[in-house]
């Protein structure tokens, strides 16, 4: 006979005392032998279409259990899942994240916290105010609120809503329909696509986003900037707002912030600072100097998803005047009834989610596990190996870098080489194993794209890259 307690747990969705330790066991294991065997996992993984093919099968009736489920992630998920943490895996902005991180997802999912008003999530409201006031304080904000978001893209579609409705102080009524001027957004031509994203998103439309030229290092031209306002001025149309870049996803350069931000103050133009990619190196006091003018910013974006090696997803935006940004993403609602705290934020009136995950806590878990010097550490590395990477490459005869680098990325071509030749320079790379590059464009040019997100990467891997890379020039002389 079975007890009415058994009987719940037989049909419950909860764990019992031994699958506990075995799912804590598998978990400890998985994570464990996947970090000591990163170096030897192909970057890429071969598409077995048949493979993938069977993850299509819709879900057991009666589940495979805690041993299976882990057997699954072994033979059908790890086999098909890119490399991202790899030491050579240089493509995008993204790093692996740190050892403590999906520990620190789990304990997040397992308290599920709903960061949505402060009574439902205290610990979870405070922590994510701090990281807010810490990296506020990083950037000269010291009065900034904020929010984590679940990405740079969110975060810069946040800044530009408090933006537009802070021009527009009827926003919320009447859109951007009221008919009046159109609102013009300006940033550069080496600018993340998420800027245009967000203007297209907000009915500001990509016809009035301005792409200014930049300069030959790839930083934003103030005086085109200022020529564009006037002209846009001139002919009944309204500035709103600069997105000026601290770090672009292609080359790593920053824009003239000071002349941008004097600009935005003689023209009344909020200045959101796009410093997903470059930043957070503001932690490194050597490199801390180019970011300061984000202390003149009116909001900025941050990645701790990149920078701080924070599993994904983990944005950040930074609002000097938070109750500009509480005004154009707070409504009132009957069902939630919350009362003002000096001490806790109700972060639903911040953003435009309402159910939010606990994301603060896996980047104050690893800030607490290992202190900040290890992770201003970690970024001095990457730096340097990124200059070390310029100097191998200016020091082969069969490669040329496209420019000086600034931060951790660096884009190279073969000299002489076409284009097409480039691509096939890159799958080359990467299907014999040496590394995952990317392609950029620059200057109408394809370039060879390697960025340092890793705090794994080594001087040996650097050389593998580029002994490699000259190797497979020569073969082209
Ligand atoms: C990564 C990045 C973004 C987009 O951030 P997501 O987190 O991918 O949404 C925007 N701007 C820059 C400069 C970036 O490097």
């Amino acid at each position: 006979m079975t007890t009415g307690h058994d009987a719940v747990h037989d049909e419950g969705l909860g764990l019992d005392p031994d699958d506990h330790d075995r799912a804590a066991a598998e978990l400890g294991r998985f994570l464990a032998t996947y970090e000591s065997g990163l170096a030897e996992r192909p970057l890429v993984p071969a598409v077995d279409r048949a493979a993938l093919g069977s993850l299509l099968d819709p879900p057991p009736e009666v589940g495979v259990g805690v041993a299976g489920l882990f057997r699954d992630v072994e033979e059908r998920v790890l086999p098909w899942s890119t490399a991202v943490s790899h030491p050579r895996f240089l493509a995008y902005v993204l790093g692996p994240p740190t050892g403590i991180g999906p520990y620190a997802e789990a304990v997040a999912a397992r308290l599920n916290q709903n960061c949505n008003f402060w009574q439902l999530s205290p610990a979870a409201s405070v922590i994510e105010r701090s990281l807010l006031d810490w990296l506020a304080g990083l950037f000269g904000l010291g009065a900034a609120g904020g929010i984590f978001t679940g990405g740079g893209s969110m975060a810069t579609l946040s800044a530009l809503c408090a933006a537009v409705a802070d021009r527009r102080p009827d926003f919320r009524e009447r859109g951007l329909q009221g008919g009046s001027r159109p609102l013009v957004v300006y940033t550069s031509q080496e600018a993340h696509r998420s800027v245009d994203k967000a203007a297209a998103l907000l009915g500001i439309g990509l016809d009035n986003v301005r792409h200014i030229p930049a300069d030959d290092r790839f930083a934003m031209r103030p005086d085109l900037l200022a020529e564009a306002v006037h002209t846009d001025r001139a002919a009944g149309r309204e500035p709103c707002c600069v997105v000026a870049t601290a770090g672009t996803i292609t080359t790593g350069a920053v824009d003239p912030l000071d002349e941008i931000a004097d600009l935005c103050a003689a023209e009344d133009l909020w200045l959101h600072v796009d410093g997903a990619y470059g930043a957070l190196f503001a932690l490194v006091p050597e490199v801390r100097a180019r970011f300061a003018a984000c202390s003149r910013a009116d909001s900025v974006t941050l990645d701790p998803h990149k920078l701080l090696f924070a599993p994904l997803e983990a944005g950040c935006l930074l609002v000097r005047d938070a109750e500009k940004l509480r005004r154009a993403h707070a409504f009132s609602s009957s069902y939630l009834t919350v009362a003002d705290d000096p001490l806790m934020r109700d972060f639903m009136d911040f953003g435009p989610q309402l159910s939010r995950d606990f994301k603060a806590f896996k980047v104050w878990a690893a800030l607490r596990t290992f202190g900040v010097e290890r992770f201003r550490t970690a970024l001095r590395r990457t730096l340097a190996l990124a200059a070390y990477l310029g100097e191998r490459v200016e020091a082969e005869p069969g490669l040329e870098l496209m420019t000086p680098v600034t931060l951790t990325a660096v884009c190279l071509r073969l000299v002489d080489a076409t284009d097409a030749r480039h691509t096939e320079v890159l799958h080359q790379l990467a299907a014999d194993g040496t590394a995952l590059l990317g392609p950029a464009s620059l200057s109408g040019r394809t370039a060879v794209r390697a960025c340092v997100t890793n705090h794994r990467t080594s001087r040996d891997d650097i050389d593998v890259v580029v002994d490699r890379l000259a190797q497979l020039a020569r073969a082209d002389q």
